[in-house]
């Protein structure tokens, strides 16, 4: 029997008082689930627009000296209607007033969007009845912005520590002395991540509105299979290249701690939904691929140099020229009097014509550079490779049947990914060649 799951629900999962319902719903179930940690309310319609995007807006006519008042009526509509169709006591029009009064006042960008989650914690937790928690108090930012961890697990387990079931608000914390500050977008899933470290939550259970993650992206291949289970540093690959379901800091805080998180769907509550753990365990048949995910958008910058192998300290003189200018690699293929770094095209457009003239000095009268566009990267991901022998083979076998020119490879040592470099062009193409493969 599980002791303790903190529940993060998103906004579409609490975007109207019917999805209030659900779930309260959800939480009786398993009596179990003691924490929630809720986002603002997002789309109740593809057309709609997120309680978050709404705030921004407010913030910004405000600082422009111009009326918000207009778009703030569609923000208060959203709790008021909550709040009158679940018959709720708090007194969310005096909370929705003094918000209005804060962005009147020209209170900052992120304590105007933070509200969002705040007033929705103040709904959600009278209709449970549970403790509201003001994350103000319980998540700490240093003065320089970023989350200060240590302190934030000494104030989050000590509020939390009586074992009273609590709502705390995602998205925002505060400095020491008082400021709010909020993570970047979609940051309620880092929140939920903390709230779980902080109890030593047995399980981590993210509330969406899609059943987990998929092998592939649904644009790209028809009906992709679903992802059971998948190991936190597998996620980590495939969010990396853009399968977007978890915010990417979110797997920090209870990877290390060791607690699985828990992808689950809120209008499907008994889809058993994606297990994220630091190892899976008791595995029967791994399979041998978990999922493809991959960008376009790329370019590789290829540095010639005779004897470049001997020349100790020539890579670290490459990567520094990037560095000033702040670009980071992605990846970094090398030959023996050769070495490629593939960076993000996007990032090297300001600067190109001062990088590539810079390199061109450092090999001058003994090599050239070049750089190739309109790459496209694919991450095929597996703790399942390890055990299998060939998989390379049947990668490259199916990309050379789809006629797909290879550009570039890379394979992570733990062998847990396979990198391949393919023109823009034959990105779709790539990602369905290699899923049909190895699913079917
Ligand atoms: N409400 C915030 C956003 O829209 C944070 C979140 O939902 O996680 O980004």
């Amino acid at each position: 029997m599980l002791e303790c799951i903190v529940t993060k629900f998103g906004g579409s999962s609490l975007a109207n008082d019917e999805q209030f319902r659900k779930v309260r719903s959800i939480l009786e179930l398993e009596p179990t689930r003691r924490y929630l940690v809720p986002s603002a309310p997002g789309k109740r319609f593809p057309s709609d627009e997120k309680v978050t995007d709404l705030l921004y807006l407010c913030y910004e006519l405000a600082a422009e000296g111009r009326p918000f008042e207009d778009q703030f009526i569609k923000i208060r509509e959203r709790y008021l209607s909550i709040a009158q169709m679940l018959h709720l006591k708090v007194d969310i029009q005096k909370a929705l007033e003094e918000v209005a009064q804060g962005i009147r006042e020209g209170r900052t960008r992120d304590w105007c969007a933070s509200r969002g989650e705040y007033l929705c914690g103040l709904l959600i937790a009278d209709y449970l009845g549970w403790e509201f928690v003001d994350a103000a108090r319980g998540v700490r930012f240093r003065e320089d912005g970023t989350l200060d961890d240590e302190k934030t697990q000494e104030l989050l387990s000590d509020l939390l520590k009586d074992g009273r079931p609590s709502v705390v608000p995602g998205f925002y914390g505060a400095k020491a002395d008082g400021e709010v500050v909020t993570f970047s977008r979609g940051g309620s899933d880092i929140t939920g991540a903390l709230v779980a470290r902080a109890v030593n939550a047995d399980v981590y259970e993210n509330w969406t509105d899609v059943s987990g993650f998929l092998m592939a992206d649904p644009r790209i291949v028809e009906g992709p299979a679903e992802i059971s289970s998948i190991t936190y540093k597998e996620l980590r690959e495939l969010s990396h290249m853009g399968a977007s379901v978890l915010h990417e800091d979110a797997m920090f805080p209870v990877h290390r701690a060791g607690i699985p998180t828990n992808i689950r769907n809120t209008n499907k509550p008994y889809h058993p939904g994606t297990i994220i753990s630091k190892n899976a365990p008791n595995e029967i048949s791994v399979p041998t691929i978990t999922g493809i995910a991959g960008h376009k958008g790329y370019s590789v910058i290829s540095v010639e140099k005779n004897m470049m192998n001997s020349e100790v300290g020539f890579g670290r003189s490459v990567l520094s020229v990037l560095e000033e200018y702040g670009i980071p690699f992605e990846h970094m293929p090398t030959g023996i009097d050769s070495m490629c770094v593939v960076v993000k095209s996007e990032l090297l457009e300001e600067h190109r014509g001062e990088i590539i003239s810079r390199l061109e000095e450092m090999v001058r009268g003994s090599g050239s550079v070049s750089v190739g566009d309109n790459m496209a990267i694919i991450a095929t991901v597996g703790r399942g490779m390890v055990h299998n022998c060939g998989t390379a083979a049947r990668l490259f076998s199916a990309m050379s049947r789809a006629r797909i020119n290879v550009r570039m490879i890379d394979q992570g040592s733990s062998e847990l990914s396979i990198i391949v470099g393919v023109n823009d062009s034959d990105f779709e193409a790539t990602i369905r060649a290699i899923y049909h493969e190895f699913v079917g």
